[in-house]
């Protein structure tokens, strides 16, 4: 049963579930509370720490400007609130800059300061293949400009955006720059020490790790108001009982997945053109994205299926033992258009997601290739399994 939706989540490393399970059965005594100050505590807080080092070492930053989160989404949301809050307050600024490709961690994120917070936003669109042109990010940015937020790669697409371009010119500037790296970490190298970034998201479960953790890169020095407010852990940015076992595996995770990089991608690129090339020799497919290797994660493949609609394929192909993902995915159980690629100019309704990822194999690939040229030529013969329109609502894929 090929599993090709390594964009949504991906399988638990075998370090990780073993760390994971050492923690939770307590092998070694009682966990304590990170804060407290006795051994149990300490021990928490020594695991809590090492896990902060791995992800500073993967990572080239301080480890004091890494902050454990619940996942992405927290960690793209107390970047996007919180830098933008604070850089407000200090520069009386409240203009906002992302782009229409971005998670709705950080799109939804930004529109609800502007709906709700009084702030300005500036959403720039993409080129056709999902890309961000550095141009028009940075001819957006005002002199109020509080933050701007433009992802490392994007989740639909895999197309990868030049962050050393928007980032040196902001730092120029002094306008604070946030990255949602969530998708890029598996197979893109991110040196921080290189990468002038104020703040980054990752998610562990994306990579390996557990889901419902993650972590937000907030550098020391550039302001930010927290989200969650009380026991002031995690230098009063992100208060809450440290998740310990939770913190633990995502810096196994991490350290794993930064060690493996390199293998990882040199596998999966010949796994990945295999994917596509057989799904193109097929009648009416089409690749999107960019077409440069360079500008896309070597992780993903998408591709557009005449004559099919997107959700009753993902569904068919389900059931015939594919896991993969509409262009457009549920969130609720409702069929969604995806505004990436209707940013895009892409037609969502016959799009597919096929990724990749650690664990993917020739034989996974040789088995979606089979698979989607059946039920592909099976749904056509059929009328293609479209729905009505009144079935849909916005959405998008993971
Ligand atoms: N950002 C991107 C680009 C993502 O793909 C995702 C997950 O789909 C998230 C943020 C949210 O991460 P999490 O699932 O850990 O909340």
């Amino acid at each position: 049963m090929p599993y090709l939706d390594h964009a949504a989540t991906t399988p638990v490393r075998p370090a990780v579930r073993a760390t994971l399970a050492r923690w939770l059965d307590d092998a070694e005594g009682v966990v304590g509370n990170g804060s407290s100050a006795h051994a149990a505590g300490q021990r928490a807080r020594t695991a809590v720490e090492e896990a902060r080092e791995r992800v500073a070492a993967a990572l080239a930053c301080h480890p004091g400007d890494v902050v454990f989160t619940a996942g992405g989404t927290e960690a793209d949301n107390l970047a996007v609130k919180g830098l933008a809050w604070a850089a407000a307050r200090r520069r009386r600024a409240g203009h906002l800059v992302t782009t229409a490709v971005e998670h709705p961690a950080v799109a939804d994120a930004a529109r609800w300061l502007a709906e709700h917070e009084g702030m300005e936003l500036t959403v720039v669109p993409p080129r056709a293949d999902g890309t961000v042109d550095p141009e028009r990010v940075l001819a957006a940015v005002r002199d109020d400009t509080a933050l701007v937020s433009v992802m490392a790669a994007n989740n639909e697409l895999g197309a990868v955006n030049d962050l050393v371009a928007i980032g040196t010119a902001l730092r120029e500037r002094g306008v604070a720059f946030h990255t949602d790296a969530v998708q890029a970490f598996a197979t893109r190298v991110l040196d921080l020490a290189e990468l002038p970034v104020d703040a980054l998201a990752l998610s562990a479960h994306k990579f390996g790790g557990p889901q419902g953790v993650g972590v937000a890169v907030l550098r020391r020095g550039v302001p930010v108001e927290p989200l969650l407010h009380g026991g002031g852990q995690d230098r009063g940015v992100r208060s809450g009982t440290f998740a310990a076992a939770l913190v633990a595996a995502c810096g196994v995770a991490v350290a794993e997945a930064d060690a493996t990089r390199a293998a990882t991608v040199a596998r999966l690129a010949p796994l990945a053109d295999r994917l596509a090339n057989g799904l193109l020799a097929l009648d009416g497919v089409r690749r999107n994205g960019p077409t440069d290797p360079a500008d896309r994660l070597v992780s993903h493949v998408h591709v557009s299926v005449d004559g099919v609609d997107g959700e009753a394929l993902t569904f068919a192909l389900d059931r015939a033992g594919l896991e993969v993902s509409a262009g457009a995915a549920c969130a609720s159980g409702a069929t969604h258009v995806s505004p990436v690629l209707a940013a895009c100019g892409i037609d969502g309704d016959a799009a597919l997601r096929l990724s990749l990822g650690w664990t993917t194999t020739e034989a996974d690939v040789d088995e979606a290739l089979a698979t989607v040229a059946a039920v592909v030529a099976d749904l056509r013969a059929r009328g293609g399994g479209f729905v009505p329109p009144p079935a849909r609502a916005a959405g998008a894929a993971p």
